[in-house]
């Protein structure tokens, strides 16, 4: 699918390509059919499983789903999380380096998601107490858990302590809550060594940039100088950091800096065995470069036009993730490994001398291709200067991450009126939610509607598992959160998370 960078324009006529023709929603299970009902102005056309496909092409399905589960549903089927991880495995293997990859449990909180992790060989980093806890009684062995999160308070560190996860220990004050904790026998049992990791935050540089998280290497080596290597109540496993952004050659940077911590801790006795690259492996939501660079190119036209812009109020988007990546997953990993880190040596010759074993904690690049949400239809409107807006059963934290706008374009499932016969007016219009807020958009682009919209069709945000459906989700104005369901052996079933009770014991407001 190709766009030339002036059009289609948001005023002007979809120009028409072999793809896009125009074809009966109820057709084939085809890409092409589903894309008719709805594209971006202009489109940047979501990659879609195979599965997605096949529901998206079954109307009633959908519709069966939202009447049972309520609107908007989030539909996961991990049957590409595995091919997602052999992607970082292979190129690992290829260089003769060790890998161990810890789904980062934070970009979905499906416990269909630990489940899956688990059948494919993979671990799971941990954000928070209820995270841990609910890993640990799925069964998950704590050889396969490492806990990351960014505050941990006393709960959290004695629940990792006792279930023998590997915990990451980010500053000095956590190392001393950790002390303090094992110095009070009861609230700690077990004699054993406790194994931790040493979160570092690399020496900023034009190539890395600065983080809230860690400590310097210089910090933890002195640190570690206090520590007996072999009595010590705490085992020095591994070093650890994550960094903002995707850059291969950051994390190589860092890399540097981790393998110099290893090499000093080891010379004072220690024996780090590990080191762990966090996330941020990069992935892409569209496959069409040349789609990226005709949205970027009309959004630097269009930017502050009135009534014609691309987005909403004809406001810039700054700030988003790239929905199009040439270098993912694997051969962003191959590239990452063949760094250079001396003369005439990489990073994986770096990490392969020192028997060290590479871990990484995608998140996002894992759950590539697992998930999709499903909003119904409730109403067409306009503004009182004229925009049309399709109303959905849904609000807008349940499609969001950090990034300004998710930048994939919906697919239209026609359940509504006119799933039967084709009456409604072709449209260009914006998607709003239940939360009422003027700007409560589930996009902010203008998207194109070819064949009209109905009360009872439904909206599908394709890869949505990744973040987008749980990172931000509320439940202002006392709208429940989304239900989320998991492809099974028949058909679809609620994943448990939903049914998990509160953890705090609310004081009961009567007594
Ligand atoms: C968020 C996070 C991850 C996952 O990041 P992705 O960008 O989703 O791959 C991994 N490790 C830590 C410590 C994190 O905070």
């Amino acid at each position: 699918m190709t766009a030339s960078p002036a059009s289609p324009s948001p005023t002007g006529p979809i120009q028409p390509d072999s793809s896009a023709a125009p074809s009966p929603a109820t057709g084939a299970a085809g890409t092409l059919d589903l894309r008719s009902g709805c594209q971006g102005l202009p489109p940047l056309t979501a990659r879609l499983e195979p599965w997605m496909r096949e529901l998206l092409a079954d109307p009633v399905a959908c519709r069966d789903l939202l009447e049972e589960h309520g609107s908007p549903l989030n539909v996961h089927d991990f049957s590409a999380l595995p091919r997602n991880a052999a992607e970082l495995s292979d190129a690992a293997a290829e260089q003769g380096v060790d890998l161990r990859i810890f789904v980062a449990r934070k970009a979905n909180k499906t416990l269909g998601l630990m489940t899956a992790a688990q059948n494919a060989g993979l671990g799971l980093d941990m954000g928070s107490e209820r995270e841990l806890e609910q890993a640990l009684e799925l069964g998950v062995p704590a050889q396969d858990i490492v806990v990351t999160a960014a505050i941990k308070p006393a709960p959290l560190l004695r629940l990792a302590l006792t279930s023998g996860a590997m915990l990451v220990l980010d500053n000095l004050d956590e190392a001393a809550a950790v002390d303090a904790l094992l110095a009070s026998p009861s609230s700690v049992p077990a004699p054993t060594r406790r194994p931790v990791a040493l979160r570092l935050a690399p020496t900023p540089s034009e190539i890395v940039g600065p983080t809230r998280f860690g400590e310097s290497a210089r910090t933890w080596r002195e640190w570690a100088e206090s520590r007996d290597p072999v009595q010590d109540a705490l085992r020095i496993d591994g070093i650890h950091f994550h960094l903002h952004g995707y850059d291969p050659l950051a994390r190589a940077h860092a890399l540097a800096e981790a393998i110099e911590l290893v090499d000093a801790l080891r010379a004072l006795g220690h024996r780090p065995r590990f080191i762990d690259i966090g996330g941020g492996i990069p992935m892409s939501y569209l496959d069409d470069p040349e789609e990226w660079a005709a949205f970027w190119n009309a959004h630097e036209d269009r930017t502050g036009t009135a009534d014609s812009s691309l987005t909403w109020r004809g406001e810039p988007l700054r700030q988003v993730y790239p929905y199009h990546q040439q270098v993912v997953r694997g051969q962003w990993l191959a590239e990452f490994l063949a760094a250079e880190m001396a003369p005439e040596s990489t990073a994986a010759d770096a990490l392969r001398e020192r028997g060290l074993e590479l871990r990484c904690e995608p998140g996002r690049s894992m759950l590539d291709g697992c998930g999709l949400t499903l909003a119904r239809v409730i109403q067409r409107t306009a503004t009182s200067d004229g925009i049309p807006l399709i109303g959905l059963e849904m609000n807008r934290t349940q499609c969001r991450s950090t990034s300004d706008d998710f930048l994939v374009d919906p697919v239209l499932v026609r359940a509504g009126a006119s799933a039967s016969q084709s009456t409604s007016d072709p449209v260009d219009a914006f998607l709003v939610g239940a939360y009422c807020i003027e700007a409560e958009l589930i996009q902010r682009r203008r998207l194109r509607f070819p064949g009209g919209v109905d009360r009872g069709d439904i909206v599908a945000l394709p890869n949505t598992a990744g973040y987008l459906m749980h990172i931000l989700e509320s439940a202002s104005h006392q709208i429940p959160l989304a239900s989320n369901v998991v492809q099974a052996d028949r058909g679809w079933r609620r994943d448990r998370i939903d049914a998990v009770s509160p953890l705090r014991p609310w004081a009961d407001p009567a007594s």
